[in-house]
């Protein structure tokens, strides 16, 4: 058997279970590594490991490279996998050109990362710039482990991050974000009439930031785009209304509830031409529905009329979606927001919206004009979870770098992009000023769920691209 080194770290690594939040036993699986093969190696509290190895000859005066990916893996697994992912190793299965575990999310994200570099660690043959090797923690729980590291820990000011899952794509700048949380009170008063509830369903939605751009409409507001229309009979009153789960995600059903006069006519005839509208707004969207159901009539607390014109009239004025486009490449957002959050409890609308941008500025920007809308409608604002984006560079050797050796493996050059969505260069660009970096790695699909799967030849590729890499900074 020629396993390639790298594939024999990577079975290593899955037999050690190593869920974000349950790092300990990888990250001393690296420590040991680095003990082994006589190493310097620093460990911290929240387990990320430094391992530095000198150049190879003739790279003693070549400045230091950072490789750089995290420890931890998303465990997913299939409703009827019996396998314990915080005790038991993952079942590696090679199917074709394809690696993937049985039942369970792969952890190829980032466990391929960790993989190349102690395969480059182990070997003395190969050609390299000194190196310093860091693997951080809870990447995929909020960056924990990068957010808290020594910055001391590292001198090189080359990094190549390895969590990218396709080959041919060098990342070259990421967004940075924020969540905020609106709070507007409101009174209520007490309303009789028929009770209806109404939802909006069918909707896709997606990620936040990677599927901002696709044309997918947000439920919150569908059903706010109704509720404004209904609000025009005599004798609304709004219950309630609730839409979305995360704020990383565009939400993909909301309801509501609401008195009204006995009046299905015009609720019916209201919300089939909203339907149509909305529609042709979203073509994208052709399974979107209203569904409604009137129930018997009732007395309840209700919004009162200043309280639900504030609340529709928030919901009008915060901006949505993307609000800015890449002045580098008009195919790459810039700066989106996503309403991921809305609901309404006995005295206060809570709205948590997640902001993104490349540009630090826009970023801040944005917020402002979203605390702006919050005044208006006398709601609070609280700001949480900023984290620095990573502009693009104009000049960058180790970009120019990666592209020539790009060339000379495969014969052509590299797209060079950005991605709307975090990644911990934001953090280190942030941490380190002067900082060059690139985010790559080997064809991976459907990360993070239990059909995630390795290309083992662009597995191969990727490695033979790393080390020519290497040789050339
Ligand atoms: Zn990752």
């Amino acid at each position: 058997m020629n396993e390639p080194a790298y594939l024999t770290y990577f079975r290593a690594l899955c037999a050690i279970p190593h869920g974000s939040g349950q790092t300990r036993d990888v990250s001393d699986f690296c420590v040991a590594f680095a003990k082994a093969h006589g190493l310097d190696c620093a460990q911290d509290e929240y387990n990320n490991v430094v391992i530095r190895k000198p150049a190879s000859e003739g790279y003693e005066d070549h400045p230091t490279v950072v490789l750089q990916g995290h420890l931890d893996m998303v465990c997913e697994k299939d409703a009827d996998c019996p396998i314990d992912m915080t005790q038991e190793p993952l079942c590696l299965c090679f199917d074709g050109d394809k690696l993937y575990a049985k039942g369970t999310t792969l952890g190829g994200d980032d466990g391929i990362a960790v993989a190349y570099a102690l395969a480059i660690l182990a070997d003395d043959s190969i050609e390299h710039p000194a190196l310093e090797v860091l693997l951080t923690t809870d990447e995929e729980i909020g960056m924990i482990g990068a957010n808290a590291l020594d910055p001391a820990l590292i001198t090189g000011r080359t990094l190549i991050n390895m969590d990218s899952e396709e080959e041919g794509i060098l990342l070259a700048g990421c967004a940075g974000g924020a969540h905020i949380l609106l709070r507007m009170p409101i009174t209520r008063e007490h309303c009789a009439g028929k009770r209806y509830s109404l939802r909006v369903t069918g909707l896709p939605g997606g990620h936040s930031g990677t599927e901002i751009n696709m044309g997918h409409a947000n439920a919150d507001y569908v059903l706010a785009d109704a509720l404004r229309l209904l609000a025009k009979h005599e004798g609304f009153a709004l219950l309630s209304m609730e839409g979305g789960t995360k704020d990383n995600a565009i939400p993909r059903q909301a309801c509501a509830v609401f008195l009204l006069q006995d009046d299905d006519a015009f609720v019916a005839e209201t919300l089939a031409a909203l339907e149509i509208d909305e529609k042709k707004l979203y073509p994208a969207d052709k399974d979107l529905r209203f569904i409604w159901q009137s129930e018997t009539d009732d007395e309840a607390d209700a919004l009162d009329d200043v309280s639900t014109g504030r609340f529709l009239d928030l919901l009008a004025q915060l901006p949505n979606g993307v609000q800015a486009m890449s002045a580098y490449d008009a195919s790459l957002v810039q700066t989106s927001l996503n309403l991921g959050i809305l609901k309404i409890d006995k005295d206060s609308v809570q709205i948590t919206i997640s902001v993104r941008s490349s540009i630090n500025a826009e970023r801040d920007a944005l917020l402002r004009v979203i605390e702006s809308c919050a005044d208006a409608a006398r709601a609070t604002a609280q700001v949480g979870g900023l984290y620095p984006g990573w502009e693009f560079k104009q000049d960058s050797r180790l970009r120019d770098v990666m592209c020539h050796a790009f060339e000379t493996c495969y014969g052509k050059l590299p797209k060079v992009q950005t991605i709307h969505a975090g990644l911990e260069c934001g953090l280190f660009c942030n941490m380190w000023e002067d900082l060059d970096c690139i985010s790559m790695g080997p064809n991976m699909y459907d990360i993070h769920t239990p059909r995630e799967s390795l290309s083992l030849a662009s597995a191969a590729r990727t490695w033979h691209y790393l080390l020519e890499v290497l040789k050339n900074l």
